[in-house]
């Protein structure tokens, strides 16, 4: 089981290193959550046999360990908005040091005693573009594999905590796991979110799950010239709607923040564990005809059954999607009962194939961040649209600037478009393409001159 995400400071209240003087037990973490109104909590650092701090440690203002030297770890004060690595000690009122892995993006050689390596559970806490981030893991890491598998997943800083036995995750809905459940440990993390309430549901009081397919262990599929890999272009989307979402005051919980593994059940119990879920939405890439190149190609979304708030869903995103002018496939809305996550979730649930990794055209799309731009602001407005949900346009890139217009360049797309050549015209309109998409367009205008 696996526990990872990252939020945004100022939807956190408090992050408390839980000082275990009553001896809680890790199958007992619920009961800390209790006294502390926490809303999740996970295994703190290292700690000796007399249940003493080894490494530098203050909690609210509490020096619990002050070694003699300087080092990384996180430090923050008491609402935790200054939340982000330093060199400890710190004049903060909180902070906390044990095996640091990456410092300002950068992946370290992680010194640690021999009983801290090998291959056992982790759990670490760091920061991601300014967000806390966390993950408490039963899947078996090096420190050094867990380094890069943060690194991956865009971690800036990174300190791992007590691993194996001491891994350990519990949130106030009872979801957790204990790797030692009668063990005692000195110190926890407990964090305390900002308006529980409110982040659940968001203004809006909509909650979608963003379900970024596949992990960073899969490397099978991806294109065939191994230029792209789908698990990261599922996560890619993942935040990219995420923000859109947000923006609009919806609630948003992904299954995947992360690289890591986590399990198709695990999946469907993350979204399965918020009530009232409004939309869950699986995101992929599709592939056809083994793994050599094929024709088939565009966009399709997968729906368990016809019918109901799913199907209404995938036709309200379809229908923002065919605006952009990206390839849509000729029977865009597939029935397939098989897909796991389509028939194990409890809310309505839509899985996107974006376009086939399989297919030159696609992949070449696949890997164009303009592309992604503009499909995953399309599939978030379907989401809104769906949800009843008034969008909120982008302030720094929707407001409508001073934009003359260029009637040359606007004929010139229309043409191209026209012959076929072109499939987004108002992304080319907008100037909004990268070396990929040109390179790509040079090569279609050739093959069209050829005919
Ligand atoms: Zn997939």
């Amino acid at each position: 089981m696996q526990f990872a995400e990252t939020i945004v400071l100022e939807k956190i209240r408090r992050i408390q290193i839980y000082h275990n003087t009553k001896r809680y037990r890790q199958d007992q973490m619920d009961q800390i959550l209790a006294e502390t109104g926490g809303s999740f909590a996970i295994g703190g650092p290292i700690y000796l046999s007399s249940y003493q701090a080894c490494c530098h440690l203050r909690a609210d203002g509490v020096t619990h360990c002050a070694p003699d030297y300087t080092t990384y770890g996180m430090a923050w004060s008491a609402d935790a908005q200054d939340y982000g690595m330093e060199k400890l000690p710190s004049g903060k009122s909180n902070y906390i040091e044990c095996v640091h892995l990456i410092v300002d993006g950068k992946g370290v050689d992680p010194h640690y005693n021999a009983d801290m390596g090998g291959r056992r559970a982790r759990q670490a806490i760091g920061a991601k573009e300014g967000r806390f981030a966390y993950i408490a893991t039963e899947a078996a890491y090096t420190p050094e594999q867990l380094r890069d598998v943060l690194l991956s997943s865009g971690w800036d800083a990174a300190v791992m905590l007590d691993g194996g036995g001491s891994v350990c995750f519990r949130d106030s809905t009872g979801a957790g796991f204990a790797c030692d459940p009668g063990r005692v440990m000195p110190f926890y993390i407990v964090v305390h979110r900002a308006d529980v309430s409110e982040s659940d549901t968001g203004s809006s009081g909509k909650h979608v799950v963003l379900d970024a397919g596949h992990d960073a262990g899969n490397l099978a599929n991806r294109s065939p010239d191994g230029s792209y890999y789908e698990h990261e272009f599922a996560l890619d989307m993942a935040r990219r709607i995420r923000a859109h979402l947000e923006r609009c005051g919806i609630a948003v919980t992904e299954t995947r923040p992360d690289g890591a593994a986590v399990s198709l059940a695990q999946r469907c119990a993350i979204a399965n564990g918020i009530a009232g879920l409004d939309l869950f939405v699986s995101l992929h890439s599709n592939a056809a005809g083994g793994s050599g190149w094929s024709s088939a190609r565009g966009w399709s979304a997968y729906i368990y059954g016809a019918g109901g708030k799913r199907e209404q869903a995938a036709r309200a995103i379809l229908a923002r999607v065919r605006e952009t002018g990206t390839a849509v496939r000729s029977t865009p809305i597939v029935q397939d009962p098989s897909l796991y996550v389509l028939k194990h979730t409890a809310a309505p649930a839509v899985l996107i194939e974006h376009a086939f990794h399989t297919n030159a055209d696609d992949v070449a799309n696949l890997k164009d961040a303009a592309w992604r731009a503009s499909v995953a602001a399309a599939e978030s407005r379907g989401i809104a649209d769906h949800l009843g949900v008034a969008w909120v346009p982008e302030t720094s890139q929707e407001t409508p600037q001073e934009t003359p217009g260029d009637p040359e360049l606007e004929a010139a797309v229309d043409i191209l478009t026209a012959a076929g050549i072109i499939d987004s015209p108002d992304r080319w309109k907008a100037l909004e393409y990268t070396d990929t998409s040109v390179r790509l367009l040079i090569i279609k205008m050739a093959k069209a001159l050829g005919t």
